[in-house]
């Protein structure tokens, strides 16, 4: 289905739910899991669902500084309790002989026969030689008390597999005693650039730069994305506009990647090596897709060499993202995060490859309807709506910088001041 420079040009245009759809049908998870320390595994991907072999907390223990005491025996304020025992945190308790109570630290076990904790500064300690305290406030049964098992109970799945880890996971699992966890590998993505134009910044000075060249912008948040996302990411550089050069990079990363992603040159009628090049290593879709910015994008595949090993049998996914770094970064955003969300193994389907959005007011308008589906970047201001970036253009790159996030504005509408809009924040577009 290598689609014709012309015939590409005048089809009309693919939505974005039917290209993420027709992307994600492409896809299917890595089969390979490898075990890392649950320290290093932030990001990663459980290749396992995580059972508790235990109760977290273990046993019922105290959330106070105070005394563990019998209800019973407090049953009006100024009761004068012995007190009969002292528990830290990390000790074993006694049982609660009746009549007295224990002094009681936070994360300490609970005595057996304590149903309460009177936390210190209700209490007053008695002088003399018999150490005693006074309880100046009736406690409730369960009062300052945690009980076993309140946040996990034994055999239960605390973490399923495909669940991406973030930190707080990385505790959950730590508590369940987990040192190692089985993870899925990360992809492994070649990334290029292309243009005759990109020069990249350190080589040559801004006052030495030659007229039309332009510093390799994409490059720079590429890299950083595909980290975020998990990806083992292989730097090809600005790939050398000659076809040998090209064909080349390409044979040699399909064989050891997963995903070669390049950005530039998938515009309609441009020339460029990376178009016939992978047309003629495998297979290449240009798609233009109903969004703004972002329209061109190509999918593709690229044969690995009968010598690539277990791999060999299946081509290497290719993604050609537009050169104009506005539609570079928003197509990642939407089409490449949850393509490699779903190599990795996490279930992600459809339109529900995107984080739900938030209805927020506009604080700005916009009077002329556009024929695609427009992503704006916006800004949450202090007065809970939304401020527009002045310049939209696909080019400014300031835009995603001063914006937190972006409107997902449906294809002919208009906004009015005050409309209920759809946010899409860049940190849930990240996580
Ligand atoms: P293209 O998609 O190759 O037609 O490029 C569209 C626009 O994006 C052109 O103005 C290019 O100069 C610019 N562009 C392409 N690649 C990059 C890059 N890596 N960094 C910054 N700008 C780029
Ligand atoms: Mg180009």
């Amino acid at each position: 289905m290598n689609a014709p420079q012309k015939s590409a040009a005048r089809a009309p245009l693919m939505s974005l739910d039917a290209a993420m759809a027709d992307l994600l049908g492409r896809v299917e998870a890595l089969t390979a899991v490898e075990t890392v320390a649950t320290f290093d595994a932030d990001g990663r991907v459980l290749a396992e669902d995580l059972v508790s072999a235990l109760q977290v907390p273990p046993n019922d223990n105290s959330s106070m500084d105070g005394y563990a005491v019998r209800v019973a025996d407090v049953t009006e304020t100024g009761v004068v309790l012995r007190v009969s025992q002292r528990i830290a945190a990390g000790h074993a308790a006694q049982p609660l002989e009746p009549g007295t109570c224990a002094r009681i630290f936070t994360g300490a076990p609970m005595p057996e026969g304590a149903d309460a904790v009177v936390m210190q500064e209700d209490t007053v300690e008695v002088g003399g030689d018999i150490h005693a305290v006074h309880i100046q406030a009736v406690p409730e049964a369960g009062q300052w008390v945690r009980r076993a098992g309140e946040d996990v109970t034994r055999g239960a799945v605390v973490l399923a597999r495909g669940q991406r880890l973030a930190p707080s996971g990385l505790g959950l699992a730590a508590s369940l005693g987990r040192a190692r966890l089985s993870v899925k590998v990360r992809p492994r993505v070649a990334l290029f650039s292309t243009g005759d134009e990109l020069v990249m910044p350190g080589e040559v000075a801004p006052e030495a730069m030659k007229p039309g060249a332009i510093y390799n912008s994409n490059r720079f948040f590429l890299r950083a994305l595909l980290h975020r996302m998990g990806c083992e990411v292989s730097d090809l550089g600005i790939v050398p506009d000659r076809r040998e050069a090209t064909l080349a990079a390409l044979k040699t990363a399909a064989d050891h990647h997963d995903l070669i992603l390049t950005s530039g040159g998938v515009s309609v009628g441009e020339e460029d090596h990376i178009k016939p090049s992978v047309q003629q290593l495998g297979s290449l879709d240009l798609w233009q897709i109903g969004m703004k910015p972002g329209k061109p994008f190509a999918y593709g595949s690229v044969r690995r060499d009968a010598g690539a090993g277990p791999a060999a049998s299946t081509p290497c996914h290719f993604i050609g993202l537009p050169g104009n770094p506005v539609s570079s970064f928003v197509t990642f955003l939407l089409l490449v995060r949850p393509f490699l969300l779903k190599l990795q193994g996490v279930p992600v389907d459809g339109v529900h490859a995107l984080p739900p959005p938030v209805k927020l007011p506009a604080h700005f308008s916009v009077a002329r309807a556009d024929k695609r589906r427009e992503f704006l970047r916006v800004r949450r201001n202090a007065a809970g709506g939304l401020d527009l970036f002045p310049n939209q253009s696909s080019g400014v790159l300031t835009s995603a910088v001063w914006g937190d996030g972006l409107v997902d504005n449906p294809a002919g509408t208009t906004i009015a001041r005050g409309d209920l809009v759809s946010y899409l924040s860049f940190s849930d577009l990240l996580a």
